[in-house]
């Protein structure tokens, strides 16, 4: 039997208002004891955290660790092969930065690469987050996932037009759903409005009619399959959540009387704050906004004003907050980022933890995560300082434990 004693830390649970000294004895990969004091067994290792906060593993709800930026560069040429050879450096940073479970929601193969990297994982072959995966976005012609302009565009040698998971109307939505699940796929992810990054849409308009997406989680809903759907403007929204959705991906556009309906029909929301406001936020004459493509700079000067005005909507709302990020759009070691940027909108630093902790563990059915409590899985984290108080120690994190294995400590951090 493995036994970790971890004194010293102020723990904070993942659910309470704030953190308190407590000692855990971690057992053959599960949390055994948590108590004011635990007589250390003979035969455990003891670890000291003093000064530090413990708390659950985080979980980043919007992952694609498949891919990197600039995403013209990432939507075509590698083969899943090297996709996936590249995205083990990827889950190791990610782990390291104390993210123990991710939810990836799509790459840009056809095939299926994030399931046979979930599997490595969990076979223990490779070091990173559990997985769950939603393996494609599936997406109307003409949609969010159609980036076939992109690629005649810029990408005159690709022949292949790129709509990976292409699919119109009830029939052709039916059977790529399915094909999604015989796959493998824990999730189904599909685009019901456009985007920002892609070259034939608009985010603010719904991509899918009322019909198509009652017919894409209905069946997904046979076979036990949650739905989530990229979505920004409020159509896309409210079809998706009358639909039966469990997630909404960044929804940034999103009013008040939208969040209500969300919130009412107990549908998460997964803001992905870091990347769209860092955009929204720039002045036009950046340097950053120049290197944008015409299309995400157009679409960029349509919306930011609205962005920025949602999210001080969101941050007044009630709705459930789950933590995500969509890095592989910017550099996945900065996906902690997270944090202080849904901080700076007016959301508390509690719940932006419970986002990535308890909140988002209820969102991905994962029952045994997500909380320190007697019996769950030991998936912990530790970092300097309290981030209840200073969110920025998020970007901190010097020890991590996924399954009862230490990955990383203080001492050798
Ligand atoms: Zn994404």
């Amino acid at each position: 039997m493995s036994k970790t004693l971890i004194t010293g830390a102020h723990v904070w649970d993942g659910v309470s208002a704030q953190a308190s000294p407590r000692q855990v004895l971690v057992v053959d990969g599960r949390i055994r004891q948590l108590a004011d004091v635990i007589e250390p067994p003979t035969d455990a290792t003891v670890v000291s955290l003093s000064g530090h906060t413990l708390a659950p593993g985080f979980i980043d709800c919007h992952t694609h660790v498949t891919l990197s930026p600039p995403l013209s560069v990432a939507m075509t040429a590698d083969s899943s092969v090297t996709r996936a050879l590249k995205a083990l450096p990827v889950l190791r940073t990610l782990l390291m930065n104390g993210f123990t479970t991710v939810r990836d929601l799509g790459c840009a193969n056809v095939d299926y690469p994030t399931i046979d990297l979930r599997n490595a994982v969990a076979a223990g072959m490779v070091d990173g987050p559990r997985m769950v995966v939603a393996p494609h976005l599936i997406s109307a012609r003409g949609g969010h996932g159609d980036f076939s302009a992109m690629i005649a565009g810029e990408y005159q040698c690709c022949s292949r037009p790129l709509e990976l998971a292409a699919a119109d109307g009830s029939d052709e939505i039916r059977t790529r759903v399915r094909q999604e699940i015989r796959a493998g796929a824990d999730w189904i992810k599909f685009a019901a409005t456009g985007g920002f990054a892609s070259p034939s849409d608009d985010p603010g308009q719904p991509t899918y009619s009322q019909e198509e997406m009652d017919v894409l989680v209905a069946t997904a809903a046979d076979l036990d399959i949650p739905v989530t759907p990229h979505s920004y403007g409020d159509e896309g929204i409210r079809r998706a959540v009358r639909a039966g959705v469990r997630s909404i991906e960044h929804g940034n556009l999103a009013s008040a009387a939208t969040l209500r309906m969300m919130q009412d029909a107990g549908v998460f929301l997964v803001p992905t704050q870091y990347t769209i406001l860092s955009g929204a936020r720039r002045d036009e004459n950046d340097a950053l906004w120049a290197a944008l493509p015409e299309y995400s700079r157009r679409k960029m000067g349509k919306y930011r004003g609205l962005l920025l005005d949602a999210a001080d909507v969101l941050a007044t709302s009630e709705v459930r907050i789950a933590f995500g990020t969509d890095a592989g759009m910017f550099p996945h070691q900065d996906n902690w980022r997270e944090f202080p940027m849904m901080v700076s909108t007016g959301i508390t630093p509690l719940r932006a933890l419970r986002a990535a902790t308890s909140v988002a563990a209820e969102l991905l059915r994962l029952d045994e995560l997500g909380v320190i409590a007697e019996g769950n899985i030991a998936d912990l984290i530790a970092m300097p300082g309290d981030p209840l108080a200073d969110i920025e120690v998020t970007g901190q994190v010097d020890f991590v434990m996924k399954d009862g294995v230490i990955y990383k400590d203080p001492v050798t951090a």
